[in-house]
């Protein structure tokens, strides 16, 4: 889904992991939220609503209890991140290494996806510099502990999973 802020920007919600996306339960429904989950061992979505923050104004895009969005504008001039994660920095991240022997026009068989440590999108020619490249980063972040999951693909086989266990 897509939201146009009303300063121009568009919040996009296509992936996982956003952050300037969060999940609302209210206080009000929290004791039968958490009940769900204990009783049936899954969340009910149906309490839960999202919000979202513009990253470019810093707005507020909250789900009222009957799914209308509700805009709020902060007293800041300089947005201030308000829904990253509570580990902060620490954050662990996906690192996602794609090749596409076939992309679509304008876009680079090689792609390198991570948003852990200062971030990386990088596009690459080569499957070799991609695969050299998606190593180096892979052992550097998860030295630094700041991976979940690593995934390179190539074409549609998996060249190599990894997925942290104690997160
Ligand atoms: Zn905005």
């Amino acid at each position: 889904m897509k939201i146009s802020c009303v300063c121009g920007a568009i919040i996009v919600d296509q992936t996982d992991y956003l952050a300037n996306k969060g999940h609302i339960v209210a206080d009000e429904d929290w004791e039968d939220f958490a009940e769900s989950i204990r009783s049936r061992g899954e969340i009910d979505q149906s309490f839960v609503r999202h919000c979202y923050q513009c990253t470019s104004c810093g707005r507020l895009y909250v789900d009222d209890h009957d799914r209308r969005l509700l805009t709020f504008l902060p007293e800041t001039t300089v947005p201030q991140p308000a829904l990253r994660s509570i580990k902060g920095a620490l954050w662990k991240a996906p690192l996602i290494g794609r090749w596409t022997p076939a992309p679509l026009a304008g876009e680079s068989k090689g792609s390198l996806y991570c948003k852990g440590g200062d971030g990386v999108v990088e596009q690459y020619d080569t499957w070799e510099a991609l695969e050299q490249a998606y190593f180096a980063l892979f052992f550097r972040l998860k030295g630094l502990g700041l991976l979940r999951s690593a995934l390179l693909h190539n074409g549609g086989k998996q060249v190599h999973v990894w997925a942290d266990t104690d997160h």
